[in-house]
């Protein structure tokens, strides 16, 4: 817009404005004036709109009023935490230049742009969350690239796979802004805007112009950064689609923050094959990071995460989220918990117990160290750096020594890089102001002309008392004083009845009520000099800030590789707690396909009861075999069906990720994936689509389920009336015991559903029970062999609240339809398998068409070939 206007017509303010503005037409411009960020016209609506500050109108500027919003600086924080929230992008626009250095506004200079996913502020993200930022690139040939990063840690990921799973791998990816290039087609982008709505938590899309978007680019990029001329050491060559995406996330990133991501070492490249399948379904139903109500306890991982800092936190999240199916790495954290639970030392105790006091209070060294590669880092944040450092260092000798690979290669990574603490400690204040423009930051006897610059300022008192006691003797006047204040700067000041006696050389300054205030030569030549000290202290306080951010670049990939060792070490010893805490068990893994667990538990559930003490958890057997892979679970509503089922899932998720698990013991096979499908059942506002969303998500599982899948599959064809659910029901046990093969657990309340496993050998019936103890229900939770002797639905109606009548007149009801099954009983086979698919010859277009390689042909060739074809018809 700032285009059309005629700049000319504008305030030299307001044009400088424009101008910026320009530059950033779809973020808020906060441009500083002061001691406030201002907005401008629309931004300043927006922001008013936003959050709740006043609209205000000051002068004019090319004939119309100035409409303007600010925001005072020292409170920047909080609005822009409020402002990313919402999803927007905030410039920050900072007066660069001197004050009346040059005619006309200061110079100004955007100097970053704060936007969902490129946060470094730990106020703004809060310390056990990440903002990730992802680039997707669509290629050709249903083959998309991404690439993402976190701004605040050190790696960069890069991941190609089938455009058709876009939604599923944004899903586990989880951006908190996304970046997408203006030339993807317009159905791609609707994909990206209903996958922006559909997640659990939404994110921020952001348009970068195509040409960013350039494969060539991103490898030399990666290249760079890597220090390396071949990706090939990162299997990250050939892979042009997401290099392209690489390259515009690093502009992008480099765009938000004003400079180079020079602290990104290492480049992991991900394969959809590597990690456990955990689709958006699973992780809600599983209530892994967020309750089914959206809310972040009481869940698995807020049960779990005990870590005593940020960085172990995100950390751990990390592992249960991306699970491997390789289990080298769960191994490895298993013998690593194992070394932290032996006895240790004199007392006997663990060693995690000790390891977690010192890693109490440990700064974020891995936010620390990103911003000191983006020279964001400010002054208390190094003092913080340096004691996290010393801390670290007295972790190495307090691992086992034995035991585990991963403690004693952590060992290692603990020590700080040589020199980088000394430095610290000489440059620094040990407690210095929050912000370097404040002065008092860099330490005494670290520089010599900023110690001098000082001492004059600092002698500036015993200068003026003794300025004051020379003038008051030579004067004559008892109560003159001498002063300073910020804005008048030094002054003697001489009451009303005195002002006779003042002499010639004192000169006004400012008159107030009752008194005068005078400079003299001799004070002005002091002010001068105190002054620019002052300045000249503070200028150079700042420059040695700079060296030593500069200095500090050196160790900035060693910072991260000590960060992410306090970070494995703090989800460690939190698991190790966990374990010991919550009384839970080592799994074992083996190669052959099996899930077998002994008393296992909901660890969830079982804190829930804990909590209320309204009874013990009743822990349950489960046994999975290739020759029984399917579970018919009945039994009635309330009886713990789905909490057995979900157990099951956790316990296998927390094994791969190398956690104890809430049972006396657990083997486990190969897993390549955890579905779920589990009724909403307070999906009340969807109550239309509720059964549509159902089948999609079975349809989902039964397509991508294989032998190695863990499928749990909670009352399916609820959604529907009785005999359609009934029926899809048995043919979607039929297909994941018969084609997918998957270990199911299948908890339904079609009670006919008893009979499936007589017909089909791998499944067996399981049941909740219940006793009745007169004429209530007494639900025992325990899953024992065979069907549930009855539904006792009417009980638990009953055990609700339900009026007699109704109980009553639903026992009549009841009795009489149980007759009338009785009689027409086995005129259905429910299970009998469908006539052969009749599937028609195919047709002449068709076999001409099966022979067709398009890959083969020249464009000519095509042409005749459609041709053919048509003649065909
Ligand atoms: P269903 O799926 O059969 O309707 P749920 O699994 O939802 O039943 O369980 C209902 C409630 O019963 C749970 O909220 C929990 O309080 C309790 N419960 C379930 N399983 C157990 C168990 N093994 N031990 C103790 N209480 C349990």
């Amino acid at each position: 817009q700032a285009a059309a206007i005629d700049l000319g017509a504008h305030t030299p303010m307001m044009q400088q404005y424009l101008q910026l503005k320009a530059d950033f037409p779809d973020t808020l411009l906060f441009y500083r004036m002061g001691d406030f960020y201002e907005l401008f016209y629309a931004d300043a609506e927006k922001a008013v709109r936003l959050l709740d500050i006043t609209l205000t109108q000051r002068g004019q500027s090319a004939g119309q009023p100035v409409v303007m919003a600010g925001v005072p600086v020292h409170a920047v924080d909080a609005y822009l935490a409020r402002l990313i929230k919402l999803g927007e992008s905030v410039a920050i626009c900072e007066q660069v230049g001197e004050v009346g250095a040059t005619k006309g506004p200061v110079e100004r200079k955007v100097m970053r742009v704060v936007t969902p996913g490129t946060l470094t502020d730990a106020e703004l993200l809060g310390d056990k969350n990440e903002a990730l930022l992802v680039a997707i690139h669509p290629g050709s040939r249903n083959v998309c690239g991404a690439a993402w990063l976190s701004v605040t840690s050190a790696q960069l990921h890069l991941a190609e796979f089938a455009t058709d799973d876009l939604e599923a791998w944004l899903t586990r990816v989880g951006p908190s802004e996304l970046v997408y290039g203006a030339d993807v087609t317009p159905a791609f982008e609707q994909r990206l805007h209903d996958a922006r709505s559909a997640g659990n938590q939404p994110f921020t899309l952001t348009v970068r112009p195509a040409w960013q978007f350039d494969g060539g680019l991103g490898e030399r990029r990666l290249g760079e950064l890597m220090g390396a001329a071949s990706l090939a050491a990162w299997q990250a060559d050939g892979l042009a689609n997401a290099q392209a995406a690489a390259s515009a996330l690093l502009g992008y990133a480099e765009h938000t923050q004003g400079r180079a991501l020079s602290h990104i070492q290492r480049l992991v490249v991900e394969r959809d094959d590597e990690f456990i399948d955990l689709p958006a379904a699973t992780r809600r139903n599983l209530e892994l990071v967020q309750t089914l109500r959206g809310e972040s306890t009481p869940t698995l991982f807020s049960l779990l995460d005990t870590c005593m800092g940020g960085m172990g936190s995100r950390l751990l999240r990390r592992w249960l989220l991306a699970p491997r199916r390789d289990r080298a790495a769960a191994r490895e954290r298993l013998e690593a918990i194992a070394a932290l639970s032996s006895a240790a030392g004199a007392a006997g105790l663990p060693a995690w117990r000790g390891l977690r006091e010192q890693l109490k209070n440990v700064s974020d060294v891995e936010r620390i160290a990103a911003r000191i590669a983006l020279r964001q880092a400010k002054p208390r944040e190094l003092v913080a750096l340096g004691a996290a450092l010393a801390k670290a260092q007295a972790l190495a000798p307090a691992l086992p020594g034995t035991g585990s690979a991963m403690l004693m290669r952590m060992a290692g990574e603990l020590q700080p890089p040589p020199g980088c603490a000394e430095l610290l400690a000489i440059a620094l204040r040990p407690d210095p102001a929050a912000q370097i423009r404040d002065g008092g930051v860099i330490a005494t006897g670290h520089d010599a002309e900023l110690d001098e610059l000082r001492a004059i300022s600092e002698n500036c008192d015993a200068f003026l008392i003794e300025l004051e006691a020379r003038e008051r003797e030579r004067t004559g006047i008892a109560n003159l004083r001498v002063q300073f204040n910020r804005v008048h700067g030094f002054y003697i000041e001489v009451t009303q009845s005195a002002l006779s006696k003042v002499p010639e050389d004192y000169r006004r300054r400012q008159t107030l009520k009752n008194a005068e205030r005078f400079i003299t030569p001799e004070l002005k030549a002091f002010e001068d000099k105190a002054l620019s000290a002052q300045e000249r202290a503070l200028a150079r306080e700042k420059w040695l800030y700079e060296q030593l951010l500069d200095k500090l670049q050196a160790h900035v990939a060693a910072l991260t590789g000590v960060a992410l060792a306090l970070a494995s070490l703090d989800a460690l010893c939190a698991l190790a707690e966990r374990a010991h805490t919550l009384g839970w068990n080592a799994p074992e893994f083996v190669s052959h396909p099996c899930i077998e667990i002994v008393q296992g538990r909901h660890p969830v559930v079982e804190a829930r009861l804990a909590e209320r003490t309204s009874g013990a958890f009743i822990a349950n057997d489960t046994r999975l075999s290739p020759q029984q892979r399917m579970q018919v679970i009945t039994g009635p509503n309330m009886g713990g069906k789905s909490t057995y089922m979900r157990q099951i899932a956790i316990i296998a998720l927390l094994a791969s990720i190398g956690s104890h698990v809430p049972a006396q013991a657990c083997r486990l096979g190969p897993i390549d994936a955890i579905h779920t499908r589990i009724g909403a059942a307070d999906d009340l506002a969807n109550a239309q689509s509720t059964f549509m969303l159902e089948m999609t998500e079975a349809a989902q599982i039964l397509h991508a389920a294989t032998p190695q899948s863990l499928v749990l599959m909670d009352e399916i064809g609820r959604g529907t009336s009785t005999f359609d659910g009934l029926a899809l029901a048995a043919g979607i046990a039929a297909y994941l015991h018969d084609r997918s093969r998957a270990f199911t657990l299948f908890a339904t309340h079609y009670f006919e559903l008893t009979e499936f496993p007589a017909e089909h050998h791998q499944a067996v019936n399981m049941h909740v029970s219940a006793t009745e103890s007169g004429r209530d229900i007494v639900f025992l939770h325990e899953v024992q062999a065979g069907p549930a002797s009855r539904s006792y639905g009417i009980q638990v109606a009953r055990l609700a609240g339900m009026p007699a009548a109704v109980v009553n007149h639903a026992r009549q009801a009841l009795s009489a339809l149980e007759a009338q099954q009785n009689e027409s009983r086995s005129q259905v086979d429910l299970f009998a398998p469908p006539p052969a698919e009749q599937a028609p010859p195919p047709s002449a277009v068709e076999s001409q068409l099966a022979t067709i390689d398009p890959d083969a042909l020249s464009p000519r060739e095509a042409l005749d070939a459609l041709y053919a074809l048509r003649k065909l018809l």
